[in-house]
C-alpha cells in the first residue's frame, strides 16, 4: 500500500511482526525500547529476506558469470532500484552504497572536498549536528585550509534562520546540515535552506540519517545535491547507507576508495575509474545488507511513511504531555508541533546515565549522554541528557511506562 493510501493503523498487528519487542527482561518487564534515534528494531520480513540470501542467493556482486553471481547482482541492483524509488532520485547513477550515513558524508567530504575546496572557501554548518556532519568537515579544513562556519540555533533548538541568511557569503561553497536533529528532534526548514543555497551558490548536503526513516523524501522535489541516510535506522541491517549525489555533481569527483569494481582498467601505470556508481563502490560492496535495506523499504512503504510520520507526532505530543506533568524535568528542544519523534530532556539533580540506568531496570531502553552532538550540548548548558527516540511500533501505553519510571527514579533520589 503506498504512502497516499492511508491504512487504518493497528500497533498490535505491526508490532507483532518485531520478534525483540516481546523480549521480556529483568523477570517481569516487556521491554519498551525508546532508543531508535540509535538504531531501529527489524521486522520478520527484514530478517527472512536476510535468511533468504544467505540460504539461496548469495555470491559475490558484478564479478562471476556464474548464474548464482548473476541472481545476487541482480537483486543488489534491485535493491539500488528500491532506494531510487524510495527517495525519488533521478536514476539509480545516482545512488552510492556506503557502510552508513558517516560514511557517505566522509565520502563527499574527502572526493568532492579535497578536489574542489581551497583555503578561505566557508563550510556552512548549523550549531545542532552529529559529529559525523561536523568532524569530516573539520578534517576537510585541516587539509585545504578551508573555513566552517556554524548557524546558531535558539535557546529552544530551532535554527534561527536569519543568522544562517547572515553566515551564508559569496564565499560559502557548500552548506551541510541535518534535516531532524538527533537530539533535539527539530525538523530543519530544509527545501527552504536548500535553496537559499543554491541562490548563494553554494552545494547542499543533507544528512538525512534521522528523517529518510520518519518522513517521505523526494530529492528532486527538494533539489538537493547529496543526501546521506544509514539503513539500521530504517529497519534495515547495520553496515549499509546510503549516499545520494546529482549525476553531475558525482561525475565531476574522483573515486574516494580504490579497488576492485570501482575501475574500469588498471594498468601498472594507473588506472581508470568506472562509471557511476561502481567509481564510488570500491571492493565487495555491502551485499546482504543492501538487500535487507530493500525488504526494509518495502516494510515501510507498506505503512506508509505519512502514516508514520503521523504516528510519531502522537507520540511525540504524548510525551511531551507526560514528561511536563513531572516536576523538575527540561525538555530540550522545540514544541511537538516542530520536532520528530525524539524527545531528550534533563532531570533535576539527577544525572543523565543514573536516568538511564533505573529506566533500564523498569525494561525501558533509551540512550543518555551527549548523543555524539557535545557542540550542541555545550550551546545548551547541558553535559548530558537522555533521549527517549520513537518509531511507528512504539506505543502510548508504552509512553505512560515511561512516566512511571521517571517517578521512580525521582522517588530513589528523593527528587520529589
Ligand atoms: N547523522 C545523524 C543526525 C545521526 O543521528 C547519525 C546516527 N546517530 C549519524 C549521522 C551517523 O549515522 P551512522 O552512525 O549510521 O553512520
Amino acid at each position: 500500500m503506498s504512502a497516499a493510501e492511508p491504512i487504518q493503523f493497528d500497533p498490535d498487528v505491526v508490532r507483532a511482526d518485531f520478534p525483540i519487542l516481546n523480549t521480556v527482561l529483568h523477570g517481569d518487564k516487556r521491554l519498551v525500547y525508546f532508543d531508535n534515534a540509535a538504531t531501529t528494531q527489524r521486522p520478520r520480513q527484514v530478517i527472512d529476506a536476510l535468511v533468504n540470501v544467505y540460504e539461496h542467493q548469495y555470491a559475490n556482486v558484478h564479478r562471476g558469470i556464474h548464474w548464482l553471481s548473476e541472481q545476487s547482482t541482480d537483486l543488489y541492483e534491485d535493491a539500488r532500484e528500491s532506494v531510487r524509488r524510495f527517495i525519488h532520485a533521478r536514476d539509480c547513477l545516482e545512488i552510492v552504497f556506503t557502510t552508513g550515513a558517516t560514511a557517505a558524508i566522509n565520502l563527499v567530504a574527502r572526493s568532492w572536498g579535497d578536489r574542489f575546496m581551497k583555503a578561505g572557501d566557508e563550510i556552512l554548518l548549523t550549531e545542532m549536528e552529529h559529529h559525523s556532519n561536523i568532524v569530516p568537515w573539520q578534517q576537510l579544513a585541516e587539509r585545504t585550509g578551508c573555513l566552517l562556519r556554524f548557524a546558531p540555533i535558539s535557546d529552544d533548538g530551532r535554527l534561527l534562520v536569519d543568522e544562517f541568511d547572515r553566515l551564508l557569503t559569496p564565499r560559502t561553497r557548500l552548506v551541510a546540515f541535518t534535516a531532524i536533529s538527533n537530539v533535539l528532534g527539530t525538523i530543519n526548514p530544509t527545501a527552504e535552506l536548500i535553496a537559499k543555497a543554491h541562490d548563494a551558490g553554494a552545494i547542499v548536503l543533507i544528512d538525512a540519517a534521522q528523517s529518510a526513516p520518519h518522513q517521505s523524501l523526494d530529492v528532486q522535489q527538494l533539489d538537493a545535491d547529496f543526501v546521506a541516510f544509514s539503513g539500521h535506522k530504517m529497519l534495515g541491517p547495520s553496515g549499509v547507507g546510503i549516499l545520494y549525489g546529482r549525476e553531475r555533481l558525482l561525475e565531476e569527483m574522483p573515486p574516494f576508495l580504490g579497488g576492485g569494481s570501482m575501475i574500469r582498467r588498471v594498468t601498472l601505470n594507473g588506472f581508470e575509474p568506472a562509471d557511476l556508481p561502481a567509481k564510488f563502490e570500491a571492493g565487495t560492496p555491502p551485499i546482504v545488507p543492501a538487500l535487507g535495506l530493500a525488504a526494509a523499504i518495502k516494510y515501510l512503504e507498506g505503512i506508509g511513511m505519512q502514516n508514520i510520520a503521523q504516528i510519531e507526532r502522537t507520540l511525540t505530543a504524548r510525551a511531551h504531555t507526560v514528561l511536563n506533568e513531572i516536576d523538575g524535568i527540561r525538555i530540550l528542544g522545540p514544541s511537538p508541533s516542530e520536532k520528530a519523534g525524539i524527545v531528550s530532556f534533563v532531570v533535576d539533580g539527577i544525572h543523565a546515565h543514573d536516568i538511564a540506568q533505573i529506566l533500564d531496570q523498569y525494561g525501558i531502553a533509551i540512550r543518555a549522554g551527549h548523543h555524539c552532538a557535545m557542540p550542541l550540548h555545550k550551546r545548551l548548558g547541558v553535559a548530558a541528557s537522555n533521549r527517549a527516540s520513537f518509531y511507528f511500533y512504539n506505543t502510548e501505553e508504552e509512553i505512560d511506562r515511561l512516566g512511571e519510571a521517571i517517578r521512580g527514579a525521582k522517588r530513589i533520589f528523593r527528587r520529589n
